[in-house]
């Protein structure tokens, strides 16, 4: 298991280059994000040993329990005398529906909110992270391929909220994040990114935000190259790293 992970990790790391040596991009320019939604612990441990800092979880209460675990992990070793597998803290990415009375039991845990799509969400979180003496970085989700019923802020919508999210005082509007169709289709999941990317050229040039504003989180494990040629900062992958490794059935929890 641990030889497949590390193969399935360098291969998307390659692939990640290669897509930005094909846009002409410098490798640093794009991190990757391991989405670890079913992976059992012992593997985001295994990430962690072989240097993967960001993860990203779609349910609240499923990153609130590894992040959890995994600080746990490194305390313990750290007790134990042993040299910490890494001496930096990994960052934890709420890439899924936030709901608001979700949020305070979240944001202890949580180092970046990818998903904010709503004022009534940003404000709570603003709330929040006042009442922790912290501001916390998010991203707005934009429903950039125009789906109805699909998560994330209408395109027209966007620069509005983010001149309103910008004026909150404990959040810090880091960039945008978007999920193009599941589609084989090329050129729609092209589109979709490259239409959020205008919007987040928009939002620099009308100088909404701030110089951290600076990140665009496009691209999972079927589209994660064309996320980067389209000027992803982050692409999110969850099946292609764990592709071909027998998962043990993790029980269910509700949210
Ligand atoms: C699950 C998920 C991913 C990762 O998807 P894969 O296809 O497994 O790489 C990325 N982003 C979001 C928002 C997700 O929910």
């Amino acid at each position: 298991m641990h030889s497949k992970l590390r193969d399935n990790l360098k291969r998307v790391q390659q692939r990640m280059g290669a897509a930005c040596s094909r846009s002409h991009r410098s490798p640093a320019s794009v991190r990757l994000v391991a989405v670890t939604k079913t992976a059992p612990m012992e593997m985001i441990r295994r990430l962690v040993e072989l240097g993967v800092r960001d993860f990203g979880e779609s349910r609240p209460q499923e990153l609130i329990r590894r992040a959890a675990m995994l600080r746990e992990w490194s305390g313990r070793q750290e007790l134990s005398g042993e040299i910490p597998v890494t001496n930096v803290q990994p960052v934890w990415h709420m890439i899924g529906h936030v709901q608001r009375n979700k949020v305070k039991m979240l944001l202890p845990w949580v180092d970046v909110i990818q998903s904010v799509d709503s004022l009534r969400l940003a404000e709570e979180l603003d709330q929040c992270a006042a009442k922790l003496e912290r501001v916390a970085p998010i991203f707005l989700e934009v429903n950039a391929s125009g789906e109805p019923g699909k998560q994330g802020v209408a395109v027209a919508a966007t620069t509005h909220l983010a001149e309103q999210i910008a004026t909150l005082r404990h959040l810090d509007l880091r960039g945008l994040m978007t999920m193009a169709p599941l589609t084989g289709d090329h050129s729609i999941i092209r589109q979709t990114f490259e239409r959020t990317r205008e919007l987040y050229e928009e939002i620099v040039s009308n100088r909404i935000c701030g110089p951290r504003f600076r990140e665009l989180s496009m691209g999972m494990s079927n589209d994660f190259e064309l996320g980067i040629e389209a000027g992803a900062t982050l692409v999110r992958i969850g099946s292609l790293l764990f592709e071909g490794i027998e998962l043990a059935p993790q029980p269910a929890e509700t949210d």
